[in-house]
């Protein structure tokens, strides 16, 4: 977890301190404000490094730079270009029958936070206030019907979605699409706003890489 409040330069400093850290692969992932009633409190100079450290990662793809000394955070930046990449590249003249947003876990399956009350939640980002983030409890167990709520969220705003142009690149989760009070169809469009932005941007990126003749980038899983 990456807090912005700090120096970006200081994770570069941590990786490269040692071998092993900055050889690891990683999934790198800011600290999420949103559950706080907070915006996220990103500091501009921050922004600036971390900006000016994705543009060398753009340039390594051409070879113009070397990618072990870009900032590590960034690098993870890599997996989700590519991913974009490839669903950019998939042929789709029509969508399925049956789609989704595709960002959200089966809750409870890939991992487990469990509070100290024992309440079990689907992550340790997700909202801890909210009474749809409660996916059972050490006591009882799962709930089911909590579970598949999370999961198909977008049956909520299924409307918005079948109109949406970023249907196809969609990865909102329940971490960001609860305001902390509840899933509601307000608290999961104004992320969708956001949403759109971070995809209008990954999708210049994809651009911009075709443009150079990049067509695939290779991901560490
Ligand atoms: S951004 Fe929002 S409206 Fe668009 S597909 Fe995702 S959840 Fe649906």
């Amino acid at each position: 977890m990456v807090d912005p409040r700090n120096d970006f330069d200081l994770y570069s400093v941590l990786y490269n301190s040692d071998p092993k850290l900055r050889n690891i692969i990683t999934m790198v992932n800011t600290v999420s404000y949103i559950h706080q009633g907070e915006e996220p409190q990103f500091d501009n100079e921050f922004l600036c490094k971390q900006d000016y450290n994705l543009f060398l990662l753009l340039l390594s793809f051409v070879g113009r730079y070397n990618r072990s000394q870009v900032a590590k955070p960034v690098v993870s930046a890599v997996s989700t270009i590519g991913k974009f990449l490839r669903k950019a590249n998939m042929p789709a003249n029509k969508l399925p029958k049956a789609f989704a947003p595709t960002g959200q876990c089966v809750a409870g399956s890939m991992k487990l936070f469990v509070d100290v009350d024992g309440w079990f939640y689907a992550c340790e980002r997700i909202s801890e206030t909210s009474p749809d983030s409660r996916i059972g409890h050490i006591d009882s167990g799962f709930d089911i019907k909590q579970v598949q709520k999370i999961l198909n969220f977008g049956s909520l705003i299924n409307e918005k979605c079948k109109v949406c142009w970023a249907l196809q690149f969609c990865s909102l989760c329940v971490d960001r699409c609860d305001s902390g009070h509840g899933l509601t169809e307000e608290s999961i469009l104004q992320i969708c706003k956001m949403f759109r932005q971070d995809t209008h941007y990954y999708l210049c990126v994809i651009l911009l890489l075709k443009y150079l003749g990049i067509d695939s980038i290779e991901v560490e899983e």
